[in-house]
């Protein structure tokens, strides 16, 4: 195992320079990785997906346990460090690539194993893109185990009626139970960010909510919250308002009312009274 002050010489003695843009900004505290690894939690014959491994402190850990680590990294410049950060390890894969514009279910079609996990210290400028990619492709997570930007962590536990509630708030109610794990300083990280971070889970669902046509879901919720401002009646304007109507009056609600109001199950039984009538 290598030890993060000679991770730390590799990164100097490569004069890497840390970009902004990329979000760059890594993990020197090994209590942290340690953490973070345990919570996974990753069972035998798992494949953990990393973005961005920068250095490769935290791939190294996840290496150790899981059966494969598919990493995606966008900086080709890492290159000559996870080369020998990496070295002693026949199960890391990394591809050179932004995350947000590879093919993911085709790259897992190569891969076989029991189950899937995610585990990073996500780039911040593109948190949420990463994980709507997981959920607009439907890919099947055992667990997400992810470093946010503390506020952006907030977003994710959002309740109705408060100003971070979103349809990503109600996706990711879908399929996970969303945990905070841990608070975790700015100055575990070189360079030191100007803001906070928070590990988070996010654990499948064992009790699924009923709903008969997840793309009737999925495009209703992405339609109502269109125009936060504006009323569902406004936003689903192409829907059939007289179903919507009937069930918002049996939860004392009326077509003025907006997304960020309605929880997840009336979202739900909308969907359902649409299914049935198309
Ligand atoms: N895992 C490392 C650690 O904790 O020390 C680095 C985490 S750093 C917050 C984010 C990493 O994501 C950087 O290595 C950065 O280059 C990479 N990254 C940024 N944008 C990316 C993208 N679109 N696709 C893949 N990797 C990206």
């Amino acid at each position: 195992m290598l030890s993060l002050n000679k991770i730390k010489e590799i990164i100097e003695k490569n004069n890497f320079d840390f970009k902004k843009m990329f979000g760059q900004n890594f993990i020197i505290d090994y209590n942290i990785i340690q953490n973070i690894v345990k919570k996974a939690d990753i069972k035998e014959d798992s494949l953990v997906i990393e973005i961005g491994p920068g250095a490769g402190s935290l791939t190294c850990e996840l290496a150790n346990i899981a059966k494969q680590v598919l990493c995606f990294e966008i900086d080709v410049k890492l290159k000559p460090i996870l080369d020998e950060t990496l070295k002693d390890y026949e199960n890391i894969d990394i591809i050179f690539e932004d995350f947000l514009k590879v093919d993911l279910q085709n790259i897992l079609k190569k891969y076989s194993y029991k189950n899937l996990y995610v585990v990073a210290n996500l780039p911040y400028y593109i948190t949420t893109p990463i994980i709507m990619k997981f959920i607009e492709n439907r890919i099947s997570l055992e667990k997400m185990v992810v470093m946010v930007q503390k506020e952006v962590g907030n977003r994710f536990k959002a309740k109705p009626g408060s100003k971070d509630y979103s349809s990503l708030s109600i996706f990711l109610d879908y399929y996970f139970d969303v945990q905070k794990i841990m608070d975790v300083s700015r100055n575990v990280f070189i360079p030191k960010p100007n803001v906070d971070s928070i590990v988070i889970s996010f654990n499948k669902k064992t009790c699924q909510y009923k709903v008969l046509d997840e793309k009737v879901f999925f495009k209703l919720v992405k339609d109502a919250f269109k125009q936060k401002r504006k009323t569902i009646r406004n936003n689903l304007k192409q829907y059939d308002l007289n179903i919507i109507e009937k069930v918002l009056k049996k939860h004392e609600y009326d077509l003025t009312v907006r997304a960020e109001q309605l929880s997840i199950d009336i979202f739900i039984e909308i969907s359902n009274e649409l299914t049935k009538n198309i």
